[in-house]
C-alpha cells in the first residue's frame, strides 16, 4: 500500500431498489454502467488503497466480472449487505483494511461525482474526522400533513442537502456505530454522517455538486446521461 493510500470507499450496493424495474446499477451511462463509474470514481485515485462493494451475494460474480475492467482484483473486495443500508455500511467497514486510516461511504447511485467534490470531502475527514458534500437548498420547502394539504412553509436558512461521500476517520466511524448499536439508537439512521451527528461528533460539510446525481427512477439515467455531457464540456 502506497503511503498516500490512506482511504478506502465503502460502496453501499444492496438496495432493492424498488422505485427503479430491475437492477439500477446495471444501467448504462455514456458506455459504463452506473456502478462501474462509482466504483472507478474511487479505483482512479492514488489515494485510495481499497473499495469494498456491499451486494447481494449471488451478485458477486457478476458484479466481479464487470469490475474487473475499472479496478484491479487486489483492490476490491465484495461483501454482502444487510436489510438496511446501515447494516450494508457495517458490513462493508468490517472488511476494511485495519491500517487504512480513513473511509469514504459512496452511495452505489452516484455515478458522476465530480473529483473536487470527493477531494474536498476526503480533505474534510482528514481536517475534522468527519465530512459530508452538500448542496444549498434551492426550492421552497412545505410540509404536508397526512391530508396532503400544506401547513407550513420550512424556513430554508441553514438547510442543505446531503449527498456522499460521506468521508470519516475510520476508527471513529466504527466506534460511533457501536456506541448507537449498543444504546439501541440506530433505527431511522439513512446515512452516516447521522452516526457521528448522534454521537456527538463533528462533521464538516463541504463542496456538493448538482452533477453528484442519485440514481433513483428510471427517468433519472437520462438525467444522468445528460449530466455527464455537461459535465465533460466543463
Ligand atoms: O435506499 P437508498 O436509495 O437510500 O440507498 C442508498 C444506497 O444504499 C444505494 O446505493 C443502495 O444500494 C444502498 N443500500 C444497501 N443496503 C440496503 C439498502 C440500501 O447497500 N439494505
Amino acid at each position: 500500500m502506497s503511503t498516500k493510500a490512506i482511504f478506502a470507499a465503502v460502496i453501499p450496493a444492496a438496495g432493492s431498489g424498488t422505485r427503479f424495474g430491475g437492477d439500477k446499477l446495471l444501467a448504462g451511462i455514456g458506455g459504463q454502467s452506473v456502478l462501474q463509474r462509482s466504483v472507478g470514481l474511487f479505483a482512479r485515485r492514488d489515494d485510495v488503497a481499497q473499495v469494498v462493494v456491499v451486494t447481494a451475494a449471488a451478485r458477486f460474480a457478476a458484479y466481479r466480472d464487470l469490475l474487473a475492467a475499472v479496478i484491479s482484483a487486489e483492490r476490491l473486495c465484495l461483501v454482502e449487505g444487510g436489510r438496511e443500508r446501515w447494516e450494508s455500511v457495517v458490513n462493508g467497514l468490517a472488511a476494511v483494511y485495519p491500517e487504512i486510516p480513513y473511509v469514504a461511504v459512496h452511495d452505489a447511485a452516484r455515478p458522476l461525482t465530480p473529483p473536487d467534490v470527493i477531494a474536498a470531502a476526503f480533505a474534510g475527514a482528514v481536517a475534522v474526522g468527519g465530512a459530508v458534500p452538500v448542496l444549498v437548498e434551492p426550492a421552497t420547502l412545505k410540509r404536508l400533513g397526512a391530508d396532503n394539504l400544506v401547513t407550513e412553509t420550512v424556513d430554508r436558512a441553514g438547510l442543505y442537502q446531503a449527498q456522499t461521500p460521506q468521508c470519516f476517520d475510520r476508527a471513529a466511524l466504527l466506534a460511533a456505530y457501536r456506541e448507537l448499536l449498543a444504546a439501541g439508537r440506530i433505527a431511522g439512521v439513512t446515512d452516516d454522517t447521522q452516526v457521528f451527528e448522534r454521537t456527538g461528533r463533528k462533521v464538516l460539510g463541504t463542496r456538493g455538486s448538482s452533477l453528484n446525481l442519485k440514481i433513483t427512477t428510471t427517468p433519472d439515467v437520462a438525467l444522468a446521461e445528460a449530466l455527464l455531457h455537461v459535465a465533460q464540456g466543463r
